[in-house]
């Protein structure tokens, strides 16, 4: 069987077993440099094939219909962690991304809060990431959803900020409370872009979101992420996505 097909035929196994984990990889505050929040990342290790990329197998998984149950798994993953902080006295704030065909089920919101009632923990620590894999159909009926979410304090993250799929009248939209600048405005260190960039931030402080910077991978970049006052920066300088007992080590090691 060709190497796709193979994957597309061994999904619905894997993810009906649990085996689809979790990376977590951490954000920190730009004025404090402590860690404040991690995103949560689907990660899918094929025996055959070794690790699989989520660009890969989430699009596979939506067209098999399985992005429901691999969405709720990967909450129960992120609430998992932040409850396990949460019992060591750290707020960690977890981030779990969520897909436009997620917020199309009807039943997504009340799923979502449950998890996070059973793991006892404040929907102030979830944040949910916006990611465009496929047009938001109803907008007003998705805005809808995410304005119960927000009213009870779960943080609606646009993800991919600067990219064709995420725009200034998405934000609007889905009254979001985040905006994740994509990393390829990030690392453009042209005048044009910041000056984008500039406005961007300006845009989101007058609106009261929170901004924060992803794929920052140099110092200047970083430097340039604190100029323009982001107010967290995600990226492989800082951290990559990595196992749970690794964020808990880098918890750690800033506590001593
Ligand atoms: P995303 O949500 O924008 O996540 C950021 C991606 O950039 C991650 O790729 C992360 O590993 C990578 N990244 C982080 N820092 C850097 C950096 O400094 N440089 C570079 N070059 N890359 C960096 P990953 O883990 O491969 O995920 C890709 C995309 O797959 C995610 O983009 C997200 O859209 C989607 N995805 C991942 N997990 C899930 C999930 O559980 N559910 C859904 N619906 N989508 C997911
Ligand atoms: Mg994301
Ligand atoms: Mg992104």
């Amino acid at each position: 069987m060709e190497n796709s097909a193979r994957l597309y035929a061994e999904l619905p196994r894997a993810v009906s077993r649990g085996q689809i984990t979790a990376h977590y990889q951490p954000q920190f505050d730009v004025d404090s440099g402590e860690i404040v929040a991690v995103e949560t990342l689907a990660r899918w290790t094929h025996p055959k094939f070794g690790a699989v990329a989520p660009s890969l197998f989430i699009p596979l998984a939506e067209d098999l219909g399985l992005i429901d149950e691999l969405g709720d798994h990967m909450i129960g993953l992120g609430c998992d962690a932040a409850r396990d902080w949460q019992r060591r006295g750290r707020a960690i704030e977890v981030a779990v991304n969520v897909s436009a065909l997620q917020l199309a089920d009807p039943d997504f919101a009340r799923r979502l809060l449950r998890a996070v009632e059973q793991h006892q923990l404040s929907p102030r620590l979830l944040t949910i990431e916006v990611t465009e894999s496929a047009e938001i159909i109803d907008v007003s009926v998705v805005a809808e959803r995410l304005d119960w979410l927000r009213s009870v304090g779960v943080t609606i993250s646009v993800d991919d900020f600067g990219t064709g799929h995420s725009s200034v009248e998405q934000v609007l939209d889905l009254r979001a409370t985040e905006l994740k600048i994509d990393q390829s405005l990030v690392r453009d260190e042209s005048a044009a872009a910041r000056t984008l960039l500039a406005a961007v931030v300006t845009f989101a402080h007058d609106k009261g979101l929170r901004v924060v910077a992803e794929g920052v991978e140099t110092e200047s970049q970083l430097m340039r992420v604190r100029e323009l006052r982001c107010d967290r920066a995600q990226g492989y300088l800082l951290g990559h996505p990595v196992e749970k007992t690794e964020i808990d080590r880098m918890l750690q090691a800033h506590d001593r």
